[in-house]
């Protein structure tokens, strides 16, 4: 683990608070370390995930993709925004899923999302 100013990186992933969005938040260092330790979870629930296979192991992708539900809920509470799933940013960037992440940052605040009925993980249920 090496650390760097604001954030570190992290099995080979840069986490990284913008001193604009520090400001703008008002978080102290004990809240950036929050989102850090959030970010720290999210990316060993994504190295997990990328280890199964989406056919053979859809039961327990299913379960770690919950997980990931909830990362974008705590991410949003430790950085004081309000919980809004129309500002979710992760759901789309878990392993294995086929929802187009272009066409879903493009929708960043709206109520829509771009699923993809061939998604392993939000298309057939
Ligand atoms: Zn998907």
């Amino acid at each position: 683990m090496k650390k760097i100013k604001n954030g570190m990186t992290y099995r080979g992933e840069m986490i990284y608070l913008t001193k604009h969005l520090i400001e703008q938040q008002c978080l102290d260092k004990k809240e950036i370390l929050k989102v850090i330790k959030i970010h720290i979870k999210r990316i060993d629930t994504f190295e997990e995930m990328k280890e199964l296979d989406p056919f053979k192991d859809i039961i327990k992708l299913k379960k770690l993709n919950d997980h990931c539900s909830d990362i974008d809920i705590k991410l949003q509470r430790a950085l004081k925004f309000e919980k809004n799933p129309s500002f979710n940013i992760w759901w789309f960037r878990v392993p294995h899923c086929k929802c187009n992440v272009r066409k879903n940052f493009q929708l960043f605040g709206k109520e829509e999302k771009f699923i993809n009925l061939n998604c392993p993980l939000h298309g057939i249920i």
